[in-house]
């Protein structure tokens, strides 16, 4: 089926009591890998792209690959660009038929991330969804690290949604990108924020979190979590494995077709433990 907004997958999770995935691709092997996972499990998911990830293909490429892929599937999935840190990068996603748009003005203070966010909500249509973040979410992930990393405030969760118009909610509540050693999510946190805002609730920082914590999401609003570092870790790694059991291989489509099944099974697992319901 063609790509569906991501207000389509945020309802039919919302209505279902689903988490949707949101897993970020860099290239055909991700993308082959994901939506394999996808078409097992029949989640509606995100299918992702950041700005830095971006620079190897461009976001037409990216689009056209997705959607190419996703013809023959009947699972609803909407490609997001994620952490648009700027209004270009919200501009291109949307120029090349991005179903979903999140604006990352989390670094900067309240006021001009309200300013920002809500610019990124104008260009946006209201049959697409847009996603903001309120505090900012630390940790490293490909090169990019926000200067400083802050808890959301609960206080300020429902003023921040009504003044941006945002459809989900990213929170920083504990978790981090990456592997960070220290990512835990604050559940009385989450609780408070769950119960301040209007909108459903985005986690980052999926890859580092304990299966224990991501199993229990569901009961908290959260609609959407990224994993990002699983997958590209699961990539590296299998073509790492390769040349270490011979550096002279050369067969790049069996260990391609390797990358692509090992990111297939970390996709399916983390889709399962987000969703115990449907185990
Ligand atoms: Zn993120």
């Amino acid at each position: 089926m063609p790509l569906v907004s991501g207000i389509e997958v945020i309802n039919e999770c919302t209505t279902r009591g689903l988490v949707a995935g949101a897993f970020n691709t860099t290239n055909i092997e991700t993308t082959m890998g994901i939506v394999a996972a996808i078409e097992k499990v029949g989640v509606p998911t995100f299918i992702q792209v950041a700005p830095t990830n971006v620079s190897l293909s461009g976001f037409e490429y990216i689009y056209d690959m997705v959607s190419r892929r996703l013809e023959h599937t009947d699972v609803p999935v909407a490609l997001h660009l994620d952490h648009g840190k700027s209004l270009d990068a919200v501009k291109d996603a949307l120029a090349a038929d991005f179903t979903s748009i999140m604006i990352d003005y989390s670094e900067y203070p309240y006021d001009e991330n309200v300013r920002v966010s809500k610019i990124a909500r104008e260009m946006t249509p209201t049959t697409l969804a847009l996603e903001a973040e309120l505090g900012s979410i630390g940790g490293k992930e490909d090169d990019v690290a926000p200067e400083f990393a802050a808890h959301t405030n609960p206080q300020q969760a429902a003023e921040f949604v009504a003044a941006t118009g945002t459809d989900m909610l990213a929170v920083s509540v504990g978790n981090q990108h990456g592997y960070m050693p220290n990512a835990a999510i604050d559940f009385d946190l989450l609780a408070q924020v769950r119960d301040a805002s209007p909108v459903p609730l985005v986690i980052h920082g999926g890859s580092g979190l304990p299966d224990a914590q991501l199993a229990r999401l569901h009961e908290f609003n959260v609609v959407k979590v990224n994993v990002a570092s699983d997958l590209r870790n699961a990539m590296i790694r299998t073509f790492g494995e390769a040349y270490n059991a011979n550096p002279k291989e050369a067969s790049l489509i069996r260990v391609s077709k390797d990358a692509v099944a090992a990111i297939t099974d970390v996709v399916e697992k983390r889709i399962r433990t987000l969703n115990p319901s449907v185990a």
